[in-house]
């Protein structure tokens, strides 16, 4: 976020418009903080771009009233979404909670609303002088660090590597991927060892692309020149960003999912385990089991993994480990990268059977097939645990039962902390139990 700001703050530089950053301590005390600055430089109309979550929308009323008390004008427009939530209902008028007809209508819609991928042009040059009548706004250092979250060095030479910030890499990445690999994005997306994704998730969340330029990107790319049919995998790219929207129009609709509090009320009172042993061994990638601790791994080095590890490691921990989901929905939160509440709370929501997805709670991934399948070389295995890197063919998915288990041990891979049909059965018990009380 803070190397985003500073080459924004360069771009702005260049046509003269001073970018201010302000860092608080506490949130509460965002609107006191900038109604201060407001006053301090005289303004009177304030923009700014909405934020959908509980706490943010609640920060948003206060400096409504605060500026409505203090004779400024303020403005809120809508930028995340492509759609603005609220704006989709079925046709007998209720909110979508399945995204296969949300989605169709979200397609339909933007079809019918084409004003909702324009784009506007960046500002043009402030006129002559506002350099000097602005002259301390230009002044304003953006921080290397804020207080007690700075990364080790060879960490942030790490994640300055990985992630370059600014929008014109956003840019740059949406172009190479839908140069070179949207094409075989539908069959590739599953696959962790091949990367056949955006990557740009850390885009989307550091608002440094808009769902609303990757989409019309992506469309004008289309034979077709629509969001559906023509390409399959620019039609399927559309529909994974579309997701993005969903889950915040989802918590729009159902604010309550921002409060900790499961979608389907009637999963509220599962009996968790709070296990810090195997909590640990998850986050550590130390369960036995190597796609887990391959893709908690890679979060640990990279802030990232893929949409199909996210969801085996959000599973595990929820029904095989029966870990309340939400600990792993704050850590996600934390570690990621491109960390965004509606995605990641959606995603949980998904793993663990308590959100949206109108799957039963008794669809449990197993661990070890979905490595199998995915995975099928153990290419992504065996980047991300070393120590089995001389496993050989589907011992790699699961040494310990496949003949592998001398070489796993001597290389210092743990045997795995719970037997999946076991585990299974646990959480079925558990979660049948919980609704029964619910
Ligand atoms: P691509 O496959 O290239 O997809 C393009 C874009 O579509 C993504 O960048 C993302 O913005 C959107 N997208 C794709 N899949 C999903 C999805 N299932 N839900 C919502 N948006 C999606 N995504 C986040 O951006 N932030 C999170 O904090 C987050 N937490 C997750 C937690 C769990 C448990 C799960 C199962 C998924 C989570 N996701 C999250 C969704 C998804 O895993 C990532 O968006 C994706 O892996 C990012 O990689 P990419 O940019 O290469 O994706």
């Amino acid at each position: 976020m803070l190397r985003t700001l500073k080459v924004l703050k360069e771009e702005l530089s260049k046509l003269d418009i001073p970018l201010w950053v302000e860092v608080v301590e506490k949130r509460k005390q965002v609107p006191e903080r900038i109604m201060g600055l407001l006053e301090r430089w005289g303004v009177r109309h304030l923009y700014s771009n909405m934020e959908y979550e509980v706490d943010e929308l609640r920060r948003e009323g206060k400096m409504v009233r605060l500026c409505a008390d203090r004779g400024v004008a303020m403005e809120v427009v809508h930028d995340t979404c492509v759609v603005p939530p609220g704006r989709l209902k079925s046709g007998s008028g209720n909110q979508y909670a399945v995204y296969s007809p949300w989605f169709r209508t979200w397609v339909a819609h933007v079809h019918d609303n084409p004003e909702l991928l324009e784009i506007l042009e960046p500002p043009s040059r402030n006129p002559q002088g506002t350099r000097e009548v602005f002259g301390p706004l230009f002044d304003c250092q953006i921080p290397d660090h804020v207080e007690g979250k700075t990364l080790p060095s060879e960490e942030q030479t790490r994640f300055r590597a990985l992630y370059p910030a600014g929008e014109h890499e956003a840019m740059k990445r949406l172009e190479m991927f839908c140069e070179e690999k949207v094409g075989s994005y539908r069959e590739k997306r599953n696959l962790p060892g091949t990367p056949g994704t955006s990557n740009l998730s850390v885009h989307f969340a550091a608002g440094t692309l808009s769902a609303r330029t990757a989409v019309r990107y992506a469309r004008d790319r289309n034979n077709t020149k629509k969001l559906n049919g023509g390409n399959e995998g620019i039609q399927t790219w559309i529909s994974e960003v579309a997701w993005r929207d969903f889950y915040k129009h989802v918590l729009v609709n159902w604010p309550y999912v921002c409060m900790h509090k499961p979608y389907k009320p009637e999963y509220s009172n599962i009996e968790w385990s709070y296990n810090a042993d195997h909590f640990e061994a998850w986050t550590q990638g130390k369960t036995g089991f190597p796609l887990v601790d391959a893709a908690m791994r890679q979060i640990l080095h990279t802030g990232y993994c893929h949409n199909r590890c996210r969801m085996v490691v959000a599973s595990f921990l929820s029904k095989d480990l029966l870990i309340d989901w939400r600990m792993g929905e704050r850590y996600f939160m934390e570690h990621l990268i491109d960390g965004d509440f509606a995605s990641n709370n959606g995603g949980w929501g998904f793993a663990a059977s308590v959100g949206v997805d109108p799957q039963p709670y008794f669809r449990i991934f197993n661990p070890l097939l979905q490595s199998e399948k995915f995975d099928p070389d153990g290419e992504y295995i065996r980047k991300w645990i070393p120590e089995l890197a001389g496993v050989q063919a589907k011992a790699i998915h699961d040494p310990y039962g496949r003949g592998a288990e001398a070489l796993a041990r001597k290389a210092g891979y743990p045997e795995p902390i719970v037997e999946h049909s076991g585990a299974r059965e646990r959480a079925l018990t558990a979660y049948k139990r919980g609704i029964a009380n619910g």
